[in-house]
């Protein structure tokens, strides 16, 4: 990210700025309620060397990661240009990762050390979160970030542009320190939001590893320690992912990548980046989610970054607006979680369930029912798949659950269950399990309606 070279500036912009948010508690990040079952988070952690991820993974300290991978793909991907026809710096990794188009088109080369005015917007283009916002105004959006260049109108910034709908810019001073204290109320900030707001997709920028390659060195234990931190602050933002009461209704891809790679340097140094080394024009890209290839070899470039987003999030990229990157998950769109419903009939007390697998989306493999107190269950269970009768032996009834493992291709399923009797208060929700072939359960509520 940063050059040392004009460190001198940004501490002085830092001083008046960022000096003071540090002191009072930050606001809460705030936007309206998300339009969109399908959602995309995207992490930058600037100047992290791929070399020693995938060491830091290997020797498990960074388990977030080495997760994410599991899930989807993980690799190197060599940056799309080289000096000199651009540096391997930040305003040129952010602004082509942002806007999905290299220097040749969005024409920031690094040679303003960090300076460029209208980073990622200066011939047209912008980030994948306005572009998303000017497809589709209702999607929410956030941005949380402690570079100044990345969400504040400095040195050229910000290269995520300001029609983001919430957004936490911060402007760290050049210390470690700083940085630290920035990506972890960054990551604070931005966990708390996933967990209780309804953002549909946002940018998490932690600018905490390249700082400190720039004033200790990437050969360092400081450094190793600095991706360790990362990682876990990555983990905090997915497991608030995971914590959302409606996960089990969404779909969500994660993106983690980066804009260079350092030198293997073992002091600081304002230039620990920026030329034409492997090891500086190494990014990766970490991705998990809906259509994501497991364990595909081919490893997405950084200009598929925004193309990808906007697909995830049901967006056709238009080709007038002639990015360089397409989106590395092919088909529609993903798909809705399966529709489900709970009746239960007072007549005759019986709970009937009916759950349908959504159009494009897998076949539904297993379904679960934990029901509360007051409603149970008595023997006499039947089920329909697609239509057609299933053997009981597919069926596990008990007091207060039930569970059906469903035969290969099953789209709709229709169970009905004889009641012990009608409870005297009805649930007004019963916590679910359902899972689609080739995927694990999603825990969730269905609604509860009362029939006579
Ligand atoms: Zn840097």
């Amino acid at each position: 990210m940063r050059e040392g070279i004009v460190a001198t500036a940004a501490v002085l912009v830092c001083l008046c700025t960022a000096g003071g948010a540090h002191a009072q508690a930050p606001a809460p990040l705030k936007g309206p309620a998300g339009a969109s079952h399908s959602k995309v988070l995207v992490v930058g952690v600037d100047g992290a060397r791929w070399d020693l991820v995938r060491r830091a993974m290997a020797e498990g300290r960074a388990p977030n990661l080495a997760r994410l991978g599991r899930e989807g793909v993980a690799g190197p991907t060599l940056l799309p240009y080289t000096p000199p026809a651009a540096l391997t710096i930040s305003e040129v990794g952010w602004s082509t990762i942002a806007a999905g188009v290299g220097p040749a088109k969005h024409g920031v080369s690094g040679f303003m050390l960090n300076k460029d005015p209208g980073q990622a917007t200066k011939n047209g283009y912008v980030d994948f979160l306005t572009r998303a916002e000017r497809v589709r105004p209702a999607l929410s959006t956030f941005l949380a970030s402690d570079w100044a260049n990345i969400g504040r109108a400095e040195n050229g910034g910000p290269i995520f542009g300001t029609g983001i709908d919430a957004r936490h810019a911060l402007a760290a001073e050049d210390t470690v320190d700083s940085y630290n204290r920035g990506d972890a109320e960054v990551a604070a900030l931005s966990a708390r939001y996933l967990r209780r707001g309804d953002p549909d997709a946002g940018f998490v920028y932690l600018g905490a590893v390249d700082e400190t390659a720039h004033l200790v060195g990437s050969a360092t234990p400081d450094y190793r320690n600095s991706i360790d931190l990362a990682d876990k602050r990555l983990g905090v933002l997915v497991n608030a992912i995971r914590d959302r009461a409606t996960y089990g209704l969404e779909r969500w891809t994660v993106i983690v990548t980066t804009d260079h790679g350092q030198q293997d340097l073992a002091s600081p140094s304002p230039f620990s980046h920026g030329g034409p080394s492997e090891l500086e024009r190494t990014s990766f890209m970490f991705a998990a989610g809906p259509g994501v290839a497991r364990g595909s070899s081919r490893v997405p470039g950084v200009v598929d970054v925004a193309p990808t987003v906007l697909h995830q999030l049901g967006l056709a990229v238009q080709p007038g607006w002639n990015l360089d990157g397409r989106s590395f998950v092919a088909g529609g769109p993903p798909p809705a979680r399966p529709a489900a419903r709970v009746r239960l009939r007072s007549r005759r007390p019986a709970l009937e369930l009916v759950a349908e697998a959504a159009s494009r989306a897998p076949a539904l493999a297993s379904v679960r029912l934990r029901l509360p107190r007051g409603v149970s269950l008595r023997s006499g269970a039947r089920a329909r798949v697609n239509g057609r009768r299933v053997g009981r032996s597919r069926l596990r009834v008990a007091r207060h659950g039930l569970r059906i493992t469903l035969p290969p291709g099953a789209r709709r399923l229709l169970v009905r269950v004889p009641l012990r009797r009608m409870p005297r208060r009805p649930p007004r929700t019963v916590a679910a399990a359902i899972a689609e072939a080739g995927d694990a359960a999603l825990d969730r509520r269905i609604a509860v309606r009362v029939r006579r």
